[in-house]
């Protein structure tokens, strides 16, 4: 596609060039996207151990705090007393799956052959494929859960639409997703204007199975959910620093060494009380369907 001819897809506005070649932002509304391309089941999968450990712990807190937030909003049992239905699209591990199946009657899709052959050893219930092309047309859930899912899926909109055939009356759809107001991804962006791309590049996962398609903010995902049918009925930021496992995402995210990374860990932990007083890079949208 050619970056003149797009336009955004949350208020229609022609995008423009930022900060290289396949990213685009909405001068209007704010809505970052990429032209980068997904490549899943096409490059081999990433180092899992590395991920696993650099990410889990900052993904189990998160996903405590979302499912004791998500309760609030939809309660996980109907009058009957049944659970209700949750489905996690891209479930990856099933780490949310497991957590969530305490409370809801879960499925999880995941699209990689390795990763979702594996999370289906554990015994979790997980499906290969794609959203909404595995399930079945008259299926239907409480809730839909996108864990840093949504922005990885080309056509946005058309996404939130299907999700509107696959919901009970007053289901909701989950986006837990980076939020482009966060600290780190505006510092990556000042990092590129002084010729250091590397943050910025791993912001939106360069040469990943599966890159970074947008970056929301709450202005642009309001015009989404607006433009896709729904409204935005709660929000709120989800931390992106957590101590605990800390020193294995600095290691794991650049190519540092022992020393660098330790001296960069006691950094940021020092920092951690001054960090929660910025804007943060993860945000966490509810979004229910408006009566036509
Ligand atoms: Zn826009």
């Amino acid at each position: 596609m050619h970056p003149s001819t797009v336009r955004c897809d949350a208020c229609d506005a022609t995008m423009s060039v930022g900060l290289h070649s396949w990213h685009l932002v909405c001068g209007s509304c704010g809505l970052e996207r990429s032209t980068l391309r997904a490549q899943i089941n096409e490059l081999d999968s990433i180092d899992e151990e590395a991920r696993e450990a650099a990410l889990k712990p900052i993904r189990d807190e998160n996903f405590d705090t979302l499912l004791s937030w998500l309760n609030e909003s939809v309660p996980k049992r109907r009058p009957s007393g049944v659970k209700r239905k949750l489905l996690d699209v891209g479930c990856a591990h099933g780490w949310f799956l497991e957590k969530a199946a305490l409370h809801y009657e879960v499925l999880g899709l995941e699209p990689d052959d390795v990763v979702a052959r594996r999370t289906l050893q554990r015994n979790l219930p997980v499906r290969n494929g794609y959203f909404p092309q595995a399930l079945e047309a008259r299926e239907k859930f409480d809730v839909i859960v996108f864990n840093d899912v949504l922005e990885h899926i080309p056509d946005v909109k058309t996404v939130l639409k299907e999700c509107a055939a696959h919901l009970q009356d007053g289901g909701v759809v989950v986006v837990n997703a980076p939020d482009s107001h966060g600290l780190f991804y505006r510092l990556s962006k000042l990092f590129v204007k002084t010729g250091r791309t590397g943050t910025f590049d791993r912001m939106w996962q360069v040469g990943l199975p599966s890159p970074h398609l947008y970056y929301f903010d709450s202005l642009s995902l309001g015009k989404i959910a607006a433009a896709s049918g729904y409204g935005v009925i709660a929000t709120r930021p989800l931390s992106s620093v957590v101590a605990k496992g800390l020193y294995e995402r600095i290691r794991y995210a650049g190519d540092a060494s022992t020393l660098r990374a330790v001296l960069m860990t006691l950094g940021v932990l020092m920092a951690i009380p001054i960090l929660r007083l910025f804007p943060a890079d993860i945000r966490v949208w509810v979004l229910k369907k408006q009566p036509a």
